[in-house]
């Protein structure tokens, strides 16, 4: 006979176990399962292995700012109910030393294993029983009683048997780094019972150019520098204030993951690689007091490595500032400060940090993230809702949890 549970939670990781232990604390009798064999894989290798866990910048009041999704206002409720203040007194209550890094990214002062048993000791506490490895088969639902009386239910197929339950929350991620589970499971479940999706795509992920067009800049691998980027025509420009890194196949570095969230296939990027300062004016000014080299005016301004490149791709700038057409430097400067270049494509989901895109959110209740289908609920990044860098997207997967745990 099959076991009987009042939650099955499908995926043990940031957002599954998050809400298992809510529930299972509330009282309810909770199933997780996972078909990896270790528990929250993709929380220990996260931020460098030291987790940033959540953000403190993200405002409750407009939270939306920092996620994307074809329905933007749809992260409200979930976001503003669960602040990040509620997640770090959790973090503190488990003596977790955490600091803040960057624009307030919180991470572990230690190691993210200690997130992860965190998570599975709020799971212990709510009595939680968890099932790894664990493959799911067929799910089945049968409704209740044709005049709307009585609840439906689930019956779940598994390598450890069959499983009943009223209510099941797919927590099972997104595509990011399939050498560590990840599956469309979720994408396939909302499809077996027919809610909408938004096609996923790989998001903060390395942007790359093509062979031979990158062939100039291959060279400057390894440089790093603060930008501006922007991309997005007039009415949707999207900008980040960030570091840059260039690498052998293209960009990346902070900059570029957080731009290629908002990339569109075929549309340009915007780099200014001297944000706050007025190249050509700069230049202009050396070229009335100076005898120096272009490139080397040029590196008071970027660091030399870009001067260099940048200098050497035009013989009319192979000479002393003071000799130079106004012309030439007018062009220089504007290669600098708007620099325009159109990726061929992101380095996909062997790179991505997640995926965008996913359960269409108008299937979806913002309340309680229960869909369309009766005690089908979906939380964490399987869901169309995609956080910037910087521990939005964990935030993300605590407050959608929350959320659900408490409707549950
Ligand atoms: P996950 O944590 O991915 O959990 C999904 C679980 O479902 C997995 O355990 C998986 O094994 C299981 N599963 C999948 N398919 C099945 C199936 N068919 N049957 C059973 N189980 C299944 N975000 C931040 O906020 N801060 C960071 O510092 C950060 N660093 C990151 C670093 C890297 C390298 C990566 C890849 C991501 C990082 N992220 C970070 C993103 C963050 O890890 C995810 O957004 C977050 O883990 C999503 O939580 P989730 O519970 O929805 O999915």
């Amino acid at each position: 006979s099959a076991a009987e549970f009042d939650v099955v939670v499908i995926g043990a990781g940031a957002a599954g176990l998050f809400c298992a232990g809510v529930a299972g604390q509330r009282g309810l009798k909770v199933l997780v399962v996972d078909h990896s064999e270790k528990v929250g894989e993709k929380i220990r290798i996260s931020g460098g292995g030291r987790a940033n866990f959540t953000n403190r910048d993200l405002d409750v009041r407009a939270p939306q700012r920092h996620f994307i999704s074809d329905n933007p206002n749809f992260c409200r409720s979930a976001l503003s109910r669960y602040a990040p203040q509620q997640f770090i007194e959790l973090v503190q209550k488990h003596g977790i030393a955490f600091h803040e890094k960057h624009k307030g990214q919180l991470f572990c002062d230690g190691s993210s294993q200690q997130i992860v048993d965190m998570l599975l000791a709020e799971c212990e506490a709510g009595g939680v029983e968890r099932w790894q490895p664990c493959r799911i088969g067929e799910i089945a639902f049968s409704a209740g009683n044709a005049d709307g009386t009585g609840a439906g239910s689930y019956r779940i197929e598994s390598n450890r048997g069959p499983v009943e339950t009223p209510k099941i929350v797919v927590a099972t991620g997104g595509l990011s780094i399939p050498q560590i589970g990840a599956s469309d499971f979720g994408y396939r479940i909302a499809e077996q019972f027919g809610l909408r999706m938004v096609t996923p795509r790989p998001a903060l992920v390395p942007l790359t150019f093509g062979g031979d067009a990158w062939a100039p800049y291959a060279e400057l691998a390894g440089l790093a520098l603060p930008v501006r980027i922007e991309t997005g025509a007039k009415k949707e420009k999207t900008a980040f204030l960030e570091d840059l890194l260039f690498t052998h196949r293209g960009l990346s570095g902070p900059a570029v993951l957080q731009i290629s969230s908002y990339w569109k296939p075929g549309a340009p990027l915007t780099i200014d690689f001297a944000p706050g300062v007025n190249v050509a004016e700069a230049l202009g000014e050396a070229k009335l007091r100076s005898k120096k080299r272009i490139a080397n005016e040029l590196a008071a301004l970027v660091p030399s490595r870009l001067a260099d490149a940048w200098v050497g791709q035009d013989p009319a700038l192979q000479r002393p500032v003071n000799e130079a057409a106004d012309k030439a430097l007018a062009a220089l400067s504007e290669r600098i400060a708007r620099w325009q270049i159109v990726p061929s494509g992101t380095e996909g989901y062997k790179k991505a940090e997640v995926t965008a895109g996913g359960v269409d959110t108008r299937d979806l209740s913002s309340q309680t993230m229960e869909s369309k289908q009766p005690g089908l609920y979906f939380i964490g990044e399987v869901v169309d809702v995609t956080g910037w860098l910087g521990g939005y997207n964990f935030q993300w997967a605590w407050a959608s949890a929350h959320a659900c745990a408490q409707a549950l």
